[in-house]
């Protein structure tokens, strides 16, 4: 018999041949899982007593013929009878094509998925596709069905033994590799390794003689009870492990697994792992595999989990997923968001669990997980709830804290005077080891937050707790650090002030960012010299490296502060040795500025209470001229104390040291401060 298969579009054929190329890999998960079907339902069958043969170590073969060009998939399944042929071969009609072909036309899967154009699937890669099928059905006669990819068919009786079908895929010329058993190999264990029933391609190898030989044994591709399929009662933790390993032979142990283990009010089995994430987010090579039914579907599952559990590893099973459609599709399907925060719930669930029974272990883990749980709170409001109760804070003396006890701790001692928690801490313990002393002297704890979400996240908690305030250890020196009762700011005058600021300034190379010089009293003991970074414009070019639209933070210079100790011995004698080199000449400068500012002062005086018109044209040339001599004479005596700060070893010398305290001085600088050092000790 010959007949046309009842699709409305005409053009099906060339389409899925044009448009699904780019996925035709997929044609042997169809044709396989369509034979694993076909077994199953046969052993449901028998089970259900309607049928009544041997149906024990029914197999699906996979067989290349090189000569004949051909591709076999054969399963002793239930068969079909012509009529079933008729039925669900032929008949694949179905409405509104054009529009969804068009529609999806670069999306193998959902083309498939949509018309279950499983069977179609394998004229990607065929010229002409035979059907020899035989029903399980009492004294069916086997029937033969062949297509060269036109909308004509073949339909014949013919002989075949044994219930089951056979799918002859006739390779076209482009399809040429699926001849080739590395291919089939690799095809099978990509999409068939965890099917439930054995799939069969060649015989075991065996290295004889120096090559390899086939053996009587089949070789079977498939595991077909993999651990997620199982009860949790029934595994033991080497069981996770080794299923791990199967998984991803080349990954390090996991940490922790999760076996999720669903039936309302949807499907879903699998067994997530935490595994050993590497301290920067390389790319994740082994990804969640998502399966529907032990087939294998597909491992990229973002938009299926929350992105940060992308992170894990593992196997998720579900037929509730609407598996062959688009991603926007998927993302927007209320069951695959159920099935998402159902996921993030038992995540968390998980991790609480083994907080409170576990802690010791969880702390021990805890470097290798934070970032993952980091991530998540970051990225996943009702993950952050959660966690909020599990996560630690680390602190630089490597001491796990939650949230809760590391707030009691602190309260006492880092309560600043307007009521808030100052949590200080340093991103890099050598780099800021000074300023992490300087703050453990006062009795302060420091947290360790280095990790590349730290930002992130400690801007994360200043939200949720206003009252919380983070700050970093060098962000100003430690008197200052937790503002406990107003300093005295006044400790010199401006005047003072603009005769030391040139000195240090003018030992700054300007490559080093902008500085501002700031006057304190730190002590005889304290350092001469301290450099900080202010705490909020650090923060917003560190998130600025993190985060697009944020650029216009990262383009300003960095920015710091040195602080000056005006009680160090050594400050001291810079100022000295300031006064006595340039004694005679800032005596006169002073003495023509006090004279000026004098006459300025008058000057603006009789101004006060007039209208500009009503002042003399005279007296506003001299005000201006004053005023002038003024900007000069500073200029002048600028200049004279940059000269005198650059000739001074003393304070290149202190300088550089705070630079070296922050590790900052580098290369040439660095080389010129152990050359001066050599100078000065000699
Ligand atoms: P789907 O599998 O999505 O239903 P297919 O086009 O792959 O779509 O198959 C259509 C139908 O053809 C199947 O539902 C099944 O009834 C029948 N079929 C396909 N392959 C086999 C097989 N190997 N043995 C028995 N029946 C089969």
């Amino acid at each position: 018999m010959k007949g046309k298969i009842g699709v409305t579009s005409e053009n099906l054929f060339p389409i899925i041949k044009k448009f699904l190329y780019s996925d035709h890999d997929i044609f042997l998960r169809e044709i396989v899982s369509n034979a694993v079907d076909a077994t199953q339902k046969l052993k449901t069958l028998a089970s259900a007593g309607k049928y009544s043969e041997q149906i024990d170590a029914l197999s699906v073969k996979v067989s290349i013929d090189k000569a004949q060009k051909t591709l076999t998939v054969s399963d002793k399944g239930i068969g079909m009878t012509s009529d079933e042929v008729e039925k669900y071969i032929n008949q694949i009609a179905f409405s509104g094509a054009d529009e969804f072909l068009k529609k999806y036309k670069n999306d193998a899967n959902a083309i498939i998925g949509h018309f279950g154009l499983g069977f179609y699937s394998s004229f990607m890669v065929s010229e002409e596709v035979e059907i020899i099928s035989k029903s399980y059905k009492k004294n069916s006669k086997a029937v033969r069905w062949v297509c060269d990819g036109s909308p004509e068919f073949m339909m014949e009786e013919t002989e075949k033994e044994s219930v089951g079908t056979d799918i002859i895929m006739h390779l076209n010329s482009d399809s040429l590799e699926f001849l080739e058993e590395t291919r089939i190999t690799e095809l099978l264990n990509k999409y068939c390794k965890f099917l439930p029933v054995p799939v069969v391609f060649g015989k075991k190898k065996e290295w004889k003689d120096g090559k390899y030989e086939d053996t009587e044994a089949d070789n079977q591709i498939n595991d077909v009870a993999p651990a997620w399929t199982k009860k949790p009662i029934d595994l033991k933790e080497e069981d996770y492990t080794n299923f791990y390993h199967q998984l991803y032979p080349t990954a390090d142990e996991p940490l922790f697994n999760i076996h999720l283990n669903v039936d309302y009010p949807f499907n879903l089995t699998g067994i997530l792992y935490f595994p050993k994430l590497k301290n920067n987010f390389e790319v994740q090579k082994n990804k969640i595999q998502l399966y529907s039914n032990q087939v294998f579907v597909t491992d990229s599952v973002e938009g299926i989990v929350p992105e940060f559990l992308t992170l894990l590893h593992g196997v998720l099973d579900s037929p509730d997923i609407p598996l062959n459609v688009s991603r926007s599709y998927l993302q927007n399907d209320s069951n695959v968001k159920k099935i998402s925060s159902h996921i993030t719930k038992k995540v968390a669930d998980r991790l609480q669990d083994i907080f409170k029974d576990k802690r010791a272990e969880l702390e021990e883990k805890w470097n290798d997980l934070k970032l993952f749980i980091e991530y998540g709170m970051l990225t996943d409001e009702k993950f952050y709830e959660k966690a909020l109760k599990f996560f630690f804070f680390t602190n630089t003396e490597n001491k796990l804290f939650t949230w809760d006890e590391y707030k009691s701790l602190i309260e006492a001692n880092q309560t600043d005077k307007n009521k808030k928690l100052v949590y200080l801490y340093a991103t890099n313990a050598e780099a800021q080891f000074s300023f992490i002393e300087a703050a453990k002297s006062k009795g302060y704890d420091v947290l360790l937050m280095d990790d590349v979400l730290a930002t992130p996240l400690l801007n994360h908690f200043e939200q949720k707790f206003p009252e919380s305030h983070f700050v970093r250890v060098d962000a100003d020196v430690v008197e200052k650090l937790i503002a406990k009762d107003d300093l005295d700011q006044t400790l010199l005058t401006t005047d003072e002030k603009n005769e030391l600021s040139p000195i240090f300034q003018s030992v700054i190379p300007k490559e080093r960012g902008q500085f501002i010089i700031d006057f304190q009293n730190l002590g005889e003991t304290g350092s001469p010299m301290v450099i900080t970074q202010n705490e909020f414009m650090r923060r917003m070019k560190d998130m600025s490296k993190m985060q697009a639209g944020m650029s216009f933070y990262g383009e300003m210079p960095d920015s710091y502060n040195l602080v000056v100790n005006l009680s160090h011995p050594l400050v001291k004698k810079v100022m000295d040795e300031k006064e006595s080199q340039l004694s005679g000449e800032l005596t006169k400068l002073r003495g023509e500025l006090s004279k000026l500012n004098d006459q300025k002062g008058s000057l603006e005086k009789l101004k006060e209470g007039k209208k500009d018109e009503e002042v003399p044209q005279e007296e506003k040339d001299l005000l201006n001229e004053t005023r002038d001599n003024i900007s000069k004479i500073e200029a002048e005596r600028r200049e004279k104390l940059e000269q005198f700060g650059a000739a001074s070893p003393l304070a290149n010398q202190l300088v550089d040291l705070a630079f070296l305290a922050n590790n900052m001085l580098k290369g040439e600088a660095l080389a010129n401060f152990v050359k001066r050092s050599i100078e000065l000790i000699k």
